[in-house]
C-alpha cells in the first residue's frame, strides 16, 4: 500500500514552518476528528493519515529523517502510527499535545545533567600538567534531608494514588482501537512518595544548589580544545538518579617564544651572519632550561636542527615530541668604518662571487629573468 506524501496529506509546502504544520493540522483534524463524522466510515482512516503526518512533520527530528529518507524512515523501519502512538491517547487535546513540544513529564530515577567548565591554561601548564581549583556551581543531593525531601524525622509517604509507582495506566477505547495510556502519577508528579513536612533546608525539593571546589588535575600533554571529563560531578540526579558528569574545557594560551603543533614545539633562532658562515655553538632556550646546539660551518637560514625528547609529553606518558629550532641570519645593520672596510675587503676577496653550491640557484633565477 503506497503512502501519500506527508506534506501532501497537510497541504503545506515542503520548507513550511513548524507553526504553518500546527495550524494546517489542526484544521484538517477539526474536519476529520472521527467524533464529528460518525457517519463517514473513511474519516477514521483519514484522520489517522493527517495524525501521522503531523506526529511525523511535527517533531523536528522525525521531520529530518522523513526529509532525508522518506517514508522507509532509517535503516528501514518506517513510521508508524501504531508506533508514534505507543502511549495511546485520549482525545483531540492529548493528541495535540503528544505532538507538538510539552514532551511528557518523566517519572523514575533520572540522571542529573551534565555541566560544563571552561580552563584556561598557560602554555607550560597545558605542556606539563597541573592541578587546579575550580568552583563549579551546581545542584546537590540535600545532604539534611538526604535527597528525600522530608523533614528530619520524617519519612515521605507513598503516594496512595499510583502506590508508589510514579505513573498510573488508562485504558482507553478509541475509533482506532484500544489504548494503554500511561502518564505520570498527578498527585505525586511521578515521585511516587509524597512529602507531608518538608524539609527546611530544600524546602522539599530534595536538593540544593551549591558552590562547590574542585581539584582539577590536567594531565601533562594536553591542548587547546581538550576535554577532561570528571565523572559524577555535574548536577544531581532526581529521584535517586545518579549525578551528570562536568566537562573541562581545556583553553591553553599560546607562548611567545615557542609555537606548538600536536607535541612538537617550534622555535626561531637568530644568529649572526658570522656564526653561519663559520659555525658556533649557541645555546637555545628548551622548555626544560637552556641548551646548547652547534650550528654547523655554512648554515643557511632557515636551517632547522631538531632536539629530541624536548617537546610536549605524549598524554600517555609514552615520551615526549621533539623541539625544532629553525636559525634566521640576521644581516647586520648599522655598521661603522672600521667593519665596512673588513666586509668590503671580504667582498673583493670574494670577488663578488657565491660559492659554488649556490650557483644552481641564482642560475633559476637568471632563468626567471629572461
Ligand atoms: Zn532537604
Ligand atoms: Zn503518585
Amino acid at each position: 500500500m503506497s503512502k501519500r506524501d506527508y506534506y501532501e496529506v497537510l497541504g503545506v509546502e515542503r520548507g513550511a514552518s513548524q507553526d504553518d504544520i500546527k495550524k494546517a493540522y489542526r484544521k484538517l483534524a477539526r474536519k476529520y476528528h472521527p467524533d464529528a463524522n460518525k457517519e463517514d466510515p473513511q474519516a477514521a482512516d483519514k484522520f489517522k493519515e493527517i495524525a501521522e503526518a503531523a506526529a511525523v512533520l511535527g517533531d523536528p527530528e522525525r521531520r529530518a529523517q522523513y526529509d532525508r529518507f522518506g517514508h522507509a524512515g532509517p535503516e528501514g523501519q518506517g513510521f508508524n502510527f501504531e508506533d508514534i502512538f505507543r502511549g495511546g491517547f485520549s482525545g483531540f487535546g492529548d493528541i495535540f499535545e503528544m505532538f507538538f513540544g510539552a514532551r511528557q513529564p518523566q517519572y523514575g530515577p533520572q540522571r542529573g545533567p551534565d555541566l560544563r567548565y571552561d580552563l584556561r591554561l598557560a602554555f607550560r601548564e597545558a605542556v606539563f600538567g597541573a592541578e587546579r581549583e575550580v568552583r563549579i556551581p551546581r545542584t546537590e543531593t540535600c545532604e539534611r534531608c538526604d535527597g528525600s525531601g522530608a523533614a528530619p524525622g520524617t519519612h515521605p509517604r507513598t503516594c496512595p494514588l499510583c502506590r508508589g509507582q510514579g505513573q498510573v495506566s488508562v485504558s482507553q477505547q478509541t475509533p482506532f482501537g484500544r489504548f494503554v495510556q500511561t502518564r505520570p502519577c498527578e498527585r505525586c508528579r511521578g515521585a511516587g512518595r509524597i512529602v507531608e513536612t518538608p524539609c527546611p533546608e530544600c524546602r522539599g525539593a530534595g536538593q540544593v544548589r551549591q558552590m562547590r571546589s574542585l581539584k582539577v588535575k590536567v594531565p601533562a600533554g594536553v591542548d587547546d580544545d581538550f576535554r577532561l571529563r570528571l565523572v559524577g560531578e555535574g548536577e544531581a540526579g532526581v529521584r535517586g538518579g545518579p549525578p551528570g558528569d562536568l566537562y573541562v574545557y581545556i583553553h591553553a594560551d599560546a607562548d611567545e617564544f615557542y609555537e606548538r603543533e600536536g607535541h612538537q614545539i617550534h622555535c626561531e633562532l637568530p644568529i649572526s651572519f658570522v656564526q653561519a658562515a663559520l659555525g658556533d655553538e649557541v645555546e637555545v632556550p628548551t622548555l626544560d632550561g637552556p641548551t646548547t646546539i652547534r650550528i654547523p660551518e655554512g648554515t643557511q637560514t632557515g636551517t632547522a636542527f631538531r632536539l629530541r625528547g624536548r617537546g610536549v609529553p605524549h598524554l600517555n606518558g609514552a615520551g615526549r615530541g621533539d623541539q625544532l629550532v629553525r636559525v634566521r641570519v640576521i644581516t647586520p645593520t648599522r655598521l661603522n668604518d672600521k667593519q665596512k672596510g673588513i666586509l668590503l675587503e671580504f667582498g673583493r676577496e670574494a670577488g663578488g662571487k657565491l660559492h659554488a653550491e649556490e650557483k644552481g640557484f641564482f642560475k633559476k633565477i637568471k632563468d626567471a629573468f629572461m
